[in-house]
């Protein structure tokens, strides 16, 4: 098949995610750290438009402050671009327009959610064809969290986070989240962990290299229960997310008070996950916190990856 017989261009759509469950354990020689953690995919998408070109270059839209996303090489969905042709033998090149939805730093895996969105888009455009196991390897070399803005839906992440199992959920699960204008570096939040866990004596001799997450969480998952997962999220980040910003706990405890059944910071903050109970309550926790003169927004999930939309 001729290079002429694909599309000009490839419409990719693909999910934020939260950390429904996040335990972080010792630090290994590379510098990350060993994780468990379960992911869930909402409802709050980016969306990636590959087109034809024959250099690459990148543009981004829907954010405030257009400094804070680069547009080099230091972009995830550009290096994941590159990565692919270099990979596949493609001597073209791409211009990747990114619409942006999910907050820039703010602990959702928008730049995960972009590279993998670039990586299917690319596939497509160019024709290259890959498997869904080399796109999964191309997407854990870019970063912990690419292989799940692939895959979506409800995950287990172990290793660094990028050993992925697709966890059972049944049912849908109604999220408000609480963005910030102001987002938060993921490499400082675990430096100030380790630093705090030094402070505080709580950094074991021999810290574990191999977690796993607890019964409890997937069960509530399994069973579609939003007061069980309520109960059994957590997230080892919290604590360093809320030295760096104490404002945050303001805000959690805003959406307690209107109803949520908990609160968390997903991943690295500084997005504030609340779960809520029906569609209806998370309605009203969200015109709650907008009351409040906070950023909220209504999602839900499990939702699927990366996919094209046309
Ligand atoms: P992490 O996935 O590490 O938890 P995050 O979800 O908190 O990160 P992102 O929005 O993915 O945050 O990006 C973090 C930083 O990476 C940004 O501050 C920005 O400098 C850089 N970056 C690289 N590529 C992108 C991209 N496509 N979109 C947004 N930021 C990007």
């Amino acid at each position: 098949m001729t290079r002429e017989a694909f599309a000009e261009s490839v419409h990719v759509r693909a999910p934020g995610k939260i950390n429904v469950y996040l335990g972080v354990g010792g630090r290994h020689d590379d510098g990350y750290h060993a994780l468990a953690t379960v992911f869930q995919a909402v409802s709050l998408y980016e969306d990636v438009i590959a087109t034809d070109a024959p250099d690459f270059t990148l543009s981004v839209t829907g954010v405030d402050d257009p400094s804070t996303v680069p547009v080099d090489d230091r972009n995830l969905a550009m290096r994941a671009a590159k990565m692919l042709a270099s990979a596949t033998g493609y001597e073209g090149g791409v211009h990747l327009e990114l619409r942006k939805s999910v907050p820039v730093a703010g602990g959702m895996g928008g730049g995960s959610a972009d590279a993998a969105a670039a990586l299917v888009a690319c596939d497509a455009l160019w024709g290259t064809g890959l498997s869904p196991q080399r796109l999964h390897e191309l997407a854990a070399r870019l970063g912990a969290d690419v292989p799940f803005a692939l895959h979506g839906g409800t995950a287990v992440g172990t290793g660094r986070g990028d050993q992925l199992n697709p966890a059972l959920a049944r049912g849908r699960f109604d999220w408000v989240l609480v963005t910030s204008e102001a987002g938060l570096s993921t490499p400082e939040i675990y430096a100030r962990l380790d630093a705090h866990r030094t402070e505080i004596g709580a950094l074991a001799d021999d810290p574990p290299m191999s977690l796993d997450v607890p019964i409890p969480v997937l069960q509530a998952l399994r069973a579609g229960d939003p007061h069980s997962l309520a109960a059994s999220m957590f997230n080892d980040l919290e604590v360093s997310a809320l030295l760096e910003r104490p404002a945050l706990d303001d805000i959690i405890n805003e959406g307690l008070h209107a109803g949520a059944l908990s609160g968390i910071v997903s991943g690295s903050g500084p997005t504030i996950a609340f779960l809520c109970e029906t569609p209806d309550s998370a309605q009203y926790v969200q015109g709650e916190l907008q009351k409040n003169g906070r950023t909220a927004l209504h999602v839900h999930g499990p939702v699927p990856g990366a996919r094209i939309i046309s």
